[in-house]
């Protein structure tokens, strides 16, 4: 396995923990984004004591300019992003009656904007060394729709049409590019769902349970690996069974 320079966006959540443990196991180096420097000084502390390293740099995926400094501040201090997985979101769940413009557009900046803002200031750098791997961390609720996420589930759909189209335009510069599908896994953003609902939700799934966040993590290690080239614009669902559509 090739050491590769990873990024990846909203490492220090549940899920992209996971991802930066995972990726950081496999010999990569791995950094990571920060919105509030004490909290992610604290992550990295923690990750110290497990004996894994990760850079973080502070940058605001929600916004254009703020990704592209970010991507710019990463390149001179660590070097080319050669993996980038679009992982962070974010939820603002009301049903769609209710729906603020701002619920809408915060959604859309952070999940989908923010696959154009990390990527585009990457991109031309792997179409110029021929490797690459992208990785769009989406949602069940991006293929099924879900009730009172119609400004998430329109994000997360987004990423599909980002994904494939991505895919056909580098898949000649040694790039692969694809869509990791999360069911329901236990991290704070369903924990705080009431346990009433949670059950409901559970008995929904096969498997009987939610979700880990290493088993995420897993897909997206199998996506990244040198051995995955042949493997893109394909959208991976790792659901428990919970969902068995694209
Ligand atoms: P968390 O809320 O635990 O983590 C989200 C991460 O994204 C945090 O590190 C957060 O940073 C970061 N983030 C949010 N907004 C921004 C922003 N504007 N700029 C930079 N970073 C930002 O979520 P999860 O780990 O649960 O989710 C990770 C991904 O997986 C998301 O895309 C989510 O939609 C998706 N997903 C999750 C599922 C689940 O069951 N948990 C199911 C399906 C998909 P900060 O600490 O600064 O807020």
């Amino acid at each position: 396995m090739q050491p590769r320079i990873a990024l990846v966006t909203g490492g220090t959540g549940g899920i992209g923990t996971a991802i930066c443990q995972k990726l950081a196991s496999m010999g990569h180096r791995v950094v990571s984004n920060y919105r509030d420097e004490a909290r992610a000084r604290a992550w990295q502390a923690q990750r110290r004591a497990e004996g894994i390293e990760v850079e973080l740099v502070e940058g605001d995926v929600s916004e254009a300019d703020a990704s592209a400094e970010m991507v710019r501040e990463i390149e001179a201090r660590v070097g080319p992003v050669e993996i980038l997985v679009n992982n962070a979101g974010i939820t603002r769940d009301t049903t769609f009656h209710r729906m603020q413009a701002r619920q809408w557009q915060e959604v859309i900046d952070t999940n989908l904007g923010s696959c154009f803002n990390v990527t585009r200031p990457v991109i031309e750098g792997m179409r110029a060394r021929g490797w690459g791997r992208i990785v769009q961390i989406s949602s069940i609720n991006g293929q099924k729709g879900q009730y009172g996420q119609a400004n998430y589930a329109a994000a997360k759909a987004g990423m599909h049409g980002f994904t494939i189209s991505l895919a056909q335009e580098n898949a000649r510069f040694g790039i692969t590019v694809n869509t990791v599908s999360p069911g329901y896994i236990a991290t704070d953003m369903v924990m705080a769902v009431p346990e009433e609902v949670r059950a409901k939700i559970v008995a929904q799934i096969p498997t009987g349970r939610l979700g880990r966040p290493e088993e995420i993590a897993y897909a997206v290690a199998f996506l990244v690996a040198e051995e995955a080239a042949w493997i893109t614009g394909t959208n991976l669902s790792a659901n428990g069974g919970h969902y068995m559509g694209w």
